[in-house]
């Protein structure tokens, strides 16, 4: 995407004598944070919301997961705040975090709170924006493309299929306090049923094992979809039985989605050479070695 047809010809927002003025009614005003959801990483994928939004920041605190093509649309003058996490290491604090978005807001600057995927799914938004209401600061809520449904269509993998699966679910493979990964297995194992884990890198091998002992089959199709929508997306077809054995072989690093079930294989088997496009000729020669 080109930054500067974004900011300038194409702009969405006009700025007149420090004055915004939005075509569309996603303005931030002075003292406001807009909690917006930059999808998984293709700036391509943002909203025409979450774009009007960027347009406007006067600063933007944003995590790990926002991608560096999308910190490339911040306006020049806008302030940066990384408070990105890695596993474990909390960069700074989830009530740091808090805390931060208020004072901004309460300064009287138009703060972007911009997160990786959506806010609301497995992003802590919904916390966030409890403490600014507590704290008399009024936010903006822009969905964005969340990780499940974006990396799996770039890689090629629709999450519910006519007769193959006939729902799916999202669910978070980290870890619990207590040091568990209590989840409701036994929901999970339908056959007919998509299920996406987040945060699960780490403790794939558990999730296979569990899944197993519950009944899904050992050789349901499964995939590692690593940096998805991204240029460097990198897809690992398996099964439930050798996912693990995938991470290990090949070293696989968070931010990793793992996707379950028979529709991972549904339109191609191959990791595509651009993220997001099927090639018709790849498929007709898949065609001819499966029925040769
Ligand atoms: N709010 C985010 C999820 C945050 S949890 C969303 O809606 O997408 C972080 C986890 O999301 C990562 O550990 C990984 O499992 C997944 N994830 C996020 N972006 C990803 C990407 N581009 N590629 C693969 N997995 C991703």
């Amino acid at each position: 995407m080109n930054t500067s047809s974004l900011n300038q010809s194409n702009s969405l927002i006009s700025v007149d004598d420090g004055k915004i003025s939005a075509r569309g009614k996603s303005v931030l005003n002075r003292g406001e944070v807009a909690l917006v959801g930059s999808g998984p990483g293709d700036a391509e994928l943002l909203t025409i919301r979450a774009m009007r939004f960027i347009e406007q920041a006067e600063i933007a605190i944003y995590d790990r997961l926002v991608s560096d093509e999308i910190l490339a649309l911040l306006p020049d003058n806008c302030e940066r705040f990384y408070v990105g996490k890695e596993q474990a290491k909390h960069c700074v604090p989830q009530d740091r975090i808090n805390q931060i978005l208020v004072e901004e807001a309460l300064l009287g600057k138009r703060v972007l709170r911009l997160k990786g995927g959506d806010p609301f799914i497995f992003g802590r938004g919904g916390e966030e924006a409890e403490y600014m209401l507590k704290n008399g600061v009024s936010c903006h809520i822009c969905p964005g493309i969340t990780a499940a449904s974006g990396c799996t269509t770039y890689a090629g993998i629709p999450l519910t299929h006519r007769g193959v699966a006939q729902g799916c679910t999202f669910i978070t493979g980290h870890i619990q306090n207590n040091g568990q990964l209590n989840l409701p297995w036994q929901s999970l194992c339908s056959s007919s049923q998509t299920v996406v884990f987040y945060m699960g890198i780490n403790t794939l091998p558990k999730i296979a094992e569990k899944l197993v002992e519950h009944g899904r089959d050992i050789n349901t199709p499964a995939a590692l979809i690593r940096k998805g929508t991204q240029p460097e997306q990198k897809t690992y077809r398996g099964t439930i039985g050798n996912l693990a054995e995938l991470v290990e072989k090949y070293k696989i690093t968070p931010p990793t989605l793992i996707v379950i079930g028979d529709v991972v294989n549904q339109l191609t088997e191959q990791q595509l050479k651009t993220p997001g496009f099927l090639d018709a000729k790849d498929y007709v020669q898949i065609q001819e070695i499966k029925t040769a």
